[in-house]
């Protein structure tokens, strides 16, 4: 949807005032997250393109933001008529993802690394957010085989995070994901490799599955505890009743 917004732009040393085409005003903050209308301010045309600021109405944000519009012409005589294009806007501030307690209680590390990538990957650091996303899986898995098999641990930290998905992980469709993501076993060779989007949201999607097959096995062993557990004390119960008799 193209909306009209009021520019100020300079030439010969004079400034001047005119509607300028953009393709679309955000419309959520970057800083609360909330969905919004912003309200404008101000916005300034030169040749690199458009730069607006908007003010969030949200009464407990209020903050300015500065949203930036690219022309995909760079005619100096037709830049004043054209379309500008939103191509992102400043600060951001990344909202931590949330992890469950059964996450968070078998590795708070876990959630402290990926939370960091997200803020890198936002940031558009693409040099550091895919080892950050990486390493935020290897925590994961191995501080939970190392909770579920204490004496294995010297061993667990030590293996390359793909054999531990080959060995312990029992869910088929985090070990199919894994075999296909080369990177995954480049413990060594992840030091220089170029993370592209698809390596990024198929790392993203075994995260997803780990997590929740850490919690399935976590939910289908508290049911087996607690079932074996009241057929204990009826057991229990009943031989003290034998015995009473
Ligand atoms: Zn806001």
């Amino acid at each position: 949807m193209t909306v009209s917004i009021k520019a100020e732009y300079e030439i010969d040393l004079a400034l001047h005032t005119k509607e300028f085409k953009v393709n679309k005003i955000q419309d959520f903050c970057p800083l609360c997250h909330t969905s919004i209308k912003p309200v404008y301010r101000y916005a300034w045309v030169d040749n690199k393109g458009l730069q607006a600021i908007f003010e969030c109405p949200n009464e407990n944000c209020q903050k300015l933001f500065i949203a930036y519009y690219r022309s995909p012409k760079t005619d100096e005589r037709s830049k004043l008529e054209i379309e500008y294009y939103f191509s992102s806007s400043e600060p951001i501030r990344v909202k931590g993802k949330a992890f469950s307690e059964t996450i968070t209680n078998i590795s708070n590390q876990f959630g402290e690394i990926y939370n960091e990538a997200q803020i890198a990957e936002k940031r558009r650091l693409t040099n550091i957010c895919g080892a950050g996303y990486r390493r935020a899986l290897e925590f994961l898995i191995k501080d939970y085989l190392i909770n579920e098999k204490k004496a294995e641990k010297e061993e667990i930290e030590q293996k390359r995070l793909l054999d531990c998905i080959d060995q312990y992980v029992d869910d088929s469709r985090i070990k199919e994901c894994a075999k296909k993501a080369a990177w995954l076993g480049d413990d060594e060779t992840h030091y220089y490799r170029k993370w592209e989007d698809k390596d990024l949201n198929d790392l993203k999607v075994i995260i997803d599955l780990t997590i929740n097959w850490i919690e399935s096995e976590n939910l289908a062993r508290k049911i087996i505890e607690e079932i074996s557990g009241r057929k204990k004390r009826k057991r229990r119960k009943k031989e003290k009743s034998a015995l009473n008799f």
